[in-house]
């Protein structure tokens, strides 16, 4: 099966708890999720008024292909973003594509593997503690190798062991 990595990430509400309630419907609808990368939290940038984010990323078996996957996880995004925060504009919970096995592809709609994971400490950081020795296809650098390389300035600090 399809290995597939997902970042997930939010800054509003409960923000563990959006989470947690992603992985449960990623688990349900995409695939057994097999690792899980503790949470990280970055300060936002630009604007200073708004909260902090958790990211954490996962290794899913995928059984969808990846146009499937992104429409599961565009439902899952609409899903949860309306539960307690239809009033807003924002969304509470953000998931992205980062790696489908070893899969290159550029579309209007999906770019896999995911164009800024590598400019992103808060990407690197979680994927490095699951899966070290990834190979990124395109740039064909394993992801600690990326993360020593980042440039990414933002401090990302792990917060939580547990889920
Ligand atoms: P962002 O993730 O940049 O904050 P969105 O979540 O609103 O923004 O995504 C915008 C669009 O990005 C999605 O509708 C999707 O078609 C496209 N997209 C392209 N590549 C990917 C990817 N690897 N993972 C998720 N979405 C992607
Ligand atoms: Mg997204």
């Amino acid at each position: 099966m399809p290995k597939l990595y997902l970042l997930l990430g939010g800054n509003l509400g409960n923000r563990i708890n959006y989470l947690k309630q992603a992985r449960e419907s990623i688990a349900a609808k995409v695939g057994q999720v097999v690792r899980i990368s503790k949470l990280y939290e970055t300060a936002a940038w630009g604007k200073a008024d708004q909260p902090a984010f958790l990211n954490q990323v996962l290794e899913v078996q995928a059984t969808q292909t990846p146009e499937q996957v992104l429409y599961i996880i565009n439902g899952i995004e609409l899903e949860l973003g309306r539960v307690r925060h239809e009033h807003w504009g924002s969304r509470v919970i953000d998931i992205d594509i980062l790696f489908y096995d070893e899969l290159v592809q550029q579309t209007q709609r999906l770019t896999i593997p995911h164009p800024q994971l590598h400019h992103r400490r808060f990407t690197l950081m979680p994927l490095a503690e699951i899966a070290p020795e990834l190979m990124h296809p395109v740039l064909d650098k394993s992801i600690v190798k990326l993360l020593a390389s980042c440039e990414d300035s933002l401090e990302v600090k792990v917060i939580a062991d547990e889920l």
